[in-house]
């Protein structure tokens, strides 16, 4: 017990080095890990060592991995860059300063973008262009950042559940934001929305992504289609975007006369229409039917009082042959 007093600033740094990896990296218990090069990082710098910087390191790099601490990964990420860049750290697969400081830098950037990535879906459903615009720039930076690291493996991506390559990453980024821009274009020019879909199915396909490429194929197809609107006769392009397919009850005669056109303007129980066309119908009918439910119930309310009235009357009508009852 009494040696331990005499114990040098560098043994303490060394024994709590050694802690860090028996009581820490070996059990994967990351916060005891960044605890013990945080002790070895102030016995190093006591004792004057350049290793301290190596432990400051790694109890930034564990505290990271420990909580998801993205501003403690940049911190590693800095430190890194100024150490010589072969410096190997064994934790417990060998990885180099230049490879700590270049995937810390890409998880921090990426990771809030693949959280927002995961409720893209979302996004999309809500239309808001402003937002849609926003989040595809940020996807574009993030996807040329991974691109540019196709050549390199992740290996620090090993603790922030972010193996895959970084090419693979960088292509599905790219993919979403064409496809976010595709959406948000297919309001306005959907010649210009097929050409964005058909990038975003491409960078599916070599991102490996097969089930987001049907997705978007099928979209390319709505938005690429042209039609022509029964009602008004202008060609419109854009399924579900430009026109819809209304209900309707289409006689053979009818069906036999147009329904060959080239673009179809109608089919076996439907009929095109553009949104213009649409949705004047649909307000107008709208419109019509709330005045006669407005009607119907302002009737059915006079009724009512009509009823009460007459019931009122049966009652008095009863309690006057009671009372005149004998007896009563
Ligand atoms: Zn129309």
């Amino acid at each position: 017990m009494g040696l331990k007093l005499f114990k040098s600033d560098m043994e303490k740094a060394e024994d709590e080095w050694r802690k860090a990896y028996e009581k820490g990296i070996n059990q994967r218990k990351w916060e005891e890990a960044a605890k013990h090069f945080k002790k070895a990082y102030e016995h190093y710098t006591k004792a004057g060592n350049p290793k301290a910087e190596e432990a400051l390191l790694l109890a930034y790099l564990f505290h990271s991995v420990a909580t998801g601490d993205m501003s403690s990964l940049k911190k590693a990420a800095e430190i890194a860059a100024k150490l010589p860049p072969n410096t190997v750290f064994n934790i417990p697969f060998e990885i180099t300063a230049s490879e700590i400081a270049n995937e810390g830098n890409i998880i921090v950037a990426e990771l809030p973008v693949a959280v927002k990535l995961s409720k893209v879906n979302q996004l999309i459903a809500e239309g808001d262009e402003g937002k849609m615009e926003k989040f595809a720039a940020q996807l574009e930076k993030i996807s040329q950042k991974l691109l540019m690291n196709s050549s390199k493996k992740p290996v620090l991506g090993e603790f922030f559940n972010m193996k895959e390559p970084f090419e693979k990453r960088g292509y599905r980024y790219l993919a979403y934001s064409k496809l976010l821009r595709a959406k948000i274009q297919a309001l306005y020019d959907p010649s210009k929305s097929v050409e964005l879909y058909s990038e975003a199915m491409g960078y599916f396909k070599i991102g490996n992504l097969a089930t987001s490429a049907e997705g978007v194929a099928e979209e390319i197809n709505k938005v690429g289609t042209v039609a022509k609107c029964w009602f008004c006769g202008r060609t419109i392009q854009g399924e579900d975007v430009h026109y819809v397919k209304m209900p309707a009850a289409v006689t053979p005669y009818i069906l036999s006369k147009y329904g060959n056109e080239k673009p179809e303007s109608l089919g076996e129980d439907y009929v095109v229409a553009c949104r213009a066309c649409y949705t004047a119908i649909y307000i107008t009918s709208d419109t019509v039917a709330r005045r006669y439910y407005e009607m119907a119930m302002q009737r059915l309310q006079e009724v009512r009082q009509e009823l009460l009235y007459e019931i009122k009357k049966i009652w008095d009508e009863i309690e006057r042959i009671w009372r005149a009852m004998p007896g009563g």
